[in-house]
């Protein structure tokens, strides 16, 4: 049977090995790491990594990596111990993300890292597998975190950067560098012709999108012509964190953020609820199409959303820590 535990991660005993997904903790050696996607508190540098190309090229060209990753692709199958495989498929939560399946013993288990369940301008909805053991995260796994149509926020979000550009404001927005800071770039570029000026970690990032076939136009912050744009006002700016600019103009900041669907953020002069995460329907629906016999629920509103699970008859639990 495969044993499952909590302990900044997901760890996964099978056997003698263990399998860490999105972990740098433990020892290098013995143990496989699974990393589902390359947001900072789920890589790992060292050890036996596995993930898809875009999350290894991602891992390296934003935080730097120093080991190296082998590489899964979506539905690829690699064995990674004694009787035991794993199969990776989107998850789709950023560029590269992936939930992973693995098979032993008879059984069937899917971790699914960060999902997200709608399409998105960069990405394609999570696909969903039939499985025995599901491991889920639950950030946002509470019915008050039903976000808004996709489109909606998008129009709120070209709407106010139009806002501040009739007011002679540069609008800037604060957003994770690999991810939504593409989003967001994708958007002005498909519905307006306001230029994009990036900060350097979004620069980073949205070179391996380019790379992996995403059209984006943007600037990066160091280059002349950015800070031409800086300095007439007439640019949108993107950055993984607020920055001062070098600009005379006047900035105006939003958050992007699923929390902005109930939090107001201190210091913003906005905030628009879009995520990279599914909401609490998205979340309720991927359980349903994977018919697990038993759910483990970790992150956010895990002890709210086994909960919810098991009104609905699903045998689910907050997952151990050790
Ligand atoms: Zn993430």
């Amino acid at each position: 049977m495969l044993d499952v535990a909590f302990s900044g991660g997901v760890r996964i005993r099978h056997g003698g090995a263990t399998i860490l997904f999105d972990s740098a903790d433990g020892p290098a050696h013995g143990q496989v790491r699974l990393i589902s996607h390359a947001h900072s508190d789920h890589v790992a540098h060292t050890g036996r990594i596995f993930a898809t190309p875009a999350t290894a090229k991602l891992m390296k060209a934003v935080w730097s990596m120093s080991g190296k990753a082998k590489t899964i692709k979506y539905r690829q199958t690699v064995r990674i111990g004694d009787g035991l495989k794993v199969k990776s498929f989107n998850s789709g939560h950023v560029l590269g993300s992936a939930a992973f399946n693995l098979q032993g013993d008879g059984c069937s288990l899917t971790y699914t890292g960060d999902i997200n369940t709608v399409e998105t301008l960069t990405t394609k909805p999570a696909e969903s597998r039939k499985t025995d053991i599901l491991i889920i995260e639950s950030t946002y796994g509470h019915p008050s975190y039903v976000f808004p149509p996709r489109h909606q926020t998008y129009a709120r979000i070209v709407k106010w950067a139009l806002e501040c550009l009739s007011d002679g404001v540069i609008p800037a927005f604060k957003a994770y560098s690999i991810g939504k800071s593409q989003e967001l770039i994708k958007l002005f570029n498909a519905y307006t012709t306001i230029p994009v000026v990036v900060g350097p970690y979004v620069s980073r990032a949205s070179e391996t999108y380019v790379e992996f076939g995403q059209k984006l136009d943007y600037l990066p912050s160091v280059e002349s012509d950015a800070l031409r744009l800086l300095a007439s006002g007439g640019c949108v700016y993107v950055d993984s964190q607020v920055r001062r600019m070098l600009t005379h103009r006047r900035v105006r900041w939003a958050f992007v953020s699923g929390w902005a669907l109930h939090h107001r953020y201190g210091g913003g002069d906005a905030a628009f609820p879009l995520s990279s995460h599914a909401d609490y329907n998205g979340l309720m629906q991927y359980v349903e199409e994977t018919e697990p016999e038993k759910t483990y629920v970790f992150h956010g509103f895990s002890d709210y959303f086994a909960r919810a699970l098991r009104r609905r008859g699903f045998d689910a639990q907050p997952l151990p820590s050790r």
